[in-house]
């Protein structure tokens, strides 16, 4: 499918006028429609709950549109969580799914009331001597081992990842839990990442679910909900077909029917915590071509870099560009796309076929909506940019600031040489 921008090119041209590129764009339209849709695939569990992963796009203003559909916070670090405090998002409203974590941050998530996800067992002890007692509930992340394979193609390697306890881990540690006080379980797993197929979902389910038989079976533990976590993709290429929530949510629906009926778990709520799927494809990279170069290749010389954007320099990840105004013209030059770090992957396409640039054409990076801004940095003293929302009535407000070197030079303020830097 023909892949183009959320906005039209009068509407870019506008907004570009106003607050100069580079700049990362949302639509709450599109952001809301796909909330309405998740919320409505998951209708038939009386207590389902996305909890968004907040890592894929820090915004309050983003994340407050989601609470409007009852979503709460997947956090996993301090400031993750400070945002969804600010929201008034807390209690089981958050839940804290972090790894390898600082007592500082399960301190302030027990503060809130957070529902705490345990990567791994030695964390209950790390966590009482942490906050003292432990809450009545909590969740444990269970990591499967061996390869994870949709029908017979490998979707990824758990064996190989950091996260989680093994089965056996996982059964101690309801025990052991069981016995300081905890009364309510969770149990989570993310397996794959970015799956674009409507079978992730069920299959996990699956194995969670199963899982949570056997381990109420063998521990006689009280299991509340089932926390599918991330993992739902999005076409990023033209050539790929969305995920469908509807059929996903079906998809579980039946697995649930399946092993939870005949086990007389009937009331065990289902919880994501999706990041891409909730924002990626609703948001967009804008930026302004500001060079051309022809050496042994073209190139096209953009005012955003890597810093703005870091998947395609960090996973050779593929993020579909359009030429603002030139969306239906003949794709016929071949450029590298490229910001100006001193870095020879800040290349946000190599060998792209596309119609001809020019200097001053708007360029639209798509599907930056999650882990695009997000994953920012600060290298070769490069500035965030800003963040804006398109609204619903066709407005748009800054929901963020670009940096300026004032804030990229703040960490200085105590030092005399701060004045010169800032003067
Ligand atoms: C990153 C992350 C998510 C969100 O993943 P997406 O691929 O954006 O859906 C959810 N849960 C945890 C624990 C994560 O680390």
């Amino acid at each position: 499918m023909k892949k183009r921008p959320f906005a039209t090119p009068e509407k870019l041209r506008e907004i570009a006028r106003q607050y100069p590129t580079p700049f990362h764009l949302y639509d709450e339209k599109g952001i809301r429609e796909n909330a309405r849709a998740l919320y409505e695939a998951f209708s038939w569990n009386k207590g389902y709950r996305e909890y968004f992963a907040v890592k894929a796009t820090p915004n309050p203003f983003l994340i407050g549109i989601l609470k409007e559909y009852g979503c709460g916070c997947d956090c996993s670090s301090l400031t993750e969580l400070m945002i969804s405090e600010a929201l008034g998002i807390t209690g089981e409203g958050v839940m804290f799914s972090s790894n390898n974590t600082p007592a500082m941050e399960y301190d302030l998530a027990n503060r809130l009331g957070a529902i705490i996800n345990l990567d791994d067992i030695t964390h209950i002890d790390y966590l009482e001597k942490t906050i003292g007692k432990l809450p009545k509930k909590i969740c444990c992340r269970f990591n499967p081992g061996g390869l994870f394979q949709i029908s017979n193609s490998i979707m990824d390697n758990p064996g190989d990842a950091k996260y989680g306890m093994t089965k056996e881990q996982i059964t101690e540690a309801f025990r052991i839990l069981q016995k300081k006080g905890v009364e309510e379980f969770g149990i989570h797993a993310f397996l794959v990442s970015n799956t674009v197929t409507n079978d992730y979902y069920p299959m996990l389910s699956k194995v969670l679910f199963e899982l949570a038989v056997t381990l109420k079976k063998e521990t006689g533990a009280n299991i509340r909900f089932i926390n599918l976590s991330g993992g739902i993709g999005i076409p990023y290429r033209p050539d790929q077909e969305a995920n469908n929530i509807a059929i996903i949510g079906e998809g579980v629906r039946k697995v649930y029917e399946e092993i939870f009926d005949p086990a007389g778990m009937t009331d065990v709520a289902i919880y994501t915590e999706l990041g891409r799927f909730m924002t990626g494809p609703y948001g967009c990279l804008v930026t302004t071509a500001v060079h051309e170069k022809h050496i042994y290749k073209d190139y096209v010389g953009v005012d955003a870099c890597a810093v703005n954007l870091m998947r395609p320099a960090m996973y050779g990840a593929y993020h579909h560009i359009s030429v603002v105004g030139k969306e239906d013209a003949p794709e016929d030059h071949l450029y590298d796309v490229v910001g100006s770090l001193c870095e020879n992957n800040d290349k946000f396409a190599i060998d792209r076929k596309l119609p001809a640039v020019e200097t001053g054409d708007l360029l639209v990076i798509h599907d930056t909506g999650a882990h695009g801004f997000s994953m920012g940095y600060n290298y070769n003293g490069k500035l965030r940019s800003a963040e804006i929302l398109l609204k619903t009535d066709g407005s748009f407000e800054l929901i963020r600031r670009a940096e300026t070197p004032k804030d990229y030079f703040a960490t200085f303020d105590e030092f005399p040489i701060y004045e010169k830097l800032v003067k």
